[in-house]
């Protein structure tokens, strides 16, 4: 399950990056684009599978936000959505591949303990 992977390397990323704190992690948000593949009640099912392991982020709770696509056509010089996986300028139907938001996968924000 990629899902698991991606659980363990929030996690040692987050260490990483507060090797002090990070056992006071309370929320972490994460960004996923349609197009990383990361369905949220997986990715929350593959957290609570992960923390069994590891008790110290028993507290943590994991927060999914889904980005949708979004691409830029330089003809019309617009940023349209993506529906349905149509590749196309719902302003001028001119197919794009300029995708500037979808794919990415990232920790938007983590909070503490107060
Ligand atoms: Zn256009």
């Amino acid at each position: 399950m990629h899902e698991i992977s991606l659980v363990r390397n929030i996690f040692k990323t987050l260490e990483a990056e507060f090797p002090d704190t990070y056992q006071n992690i309370r929320n972490i948000y994460l960004t996923a684009g349609e197009l990383s593949n990361v369905q949220p009640i997986l990715m929350k099912n593959a957290f609570d599978a992960v923390i069994l392991d590891e008790p110290k982020y028993a507290k943590t709770i994991l927060h999914v936000e889904v980005l949708p696509v979004i691409i830029y056509c330089d003809d019309c010089n617009q940023k349209t959505p993506v529906i349905q996986y149509k590749f196309i300028c719902s302003i001028c139907n001119k197919p794009s591949k300029n995708v500037i938001q979808g794919e990415e996968l990232l920790i938007s924000k983590v909070e503490f303990e107060k």
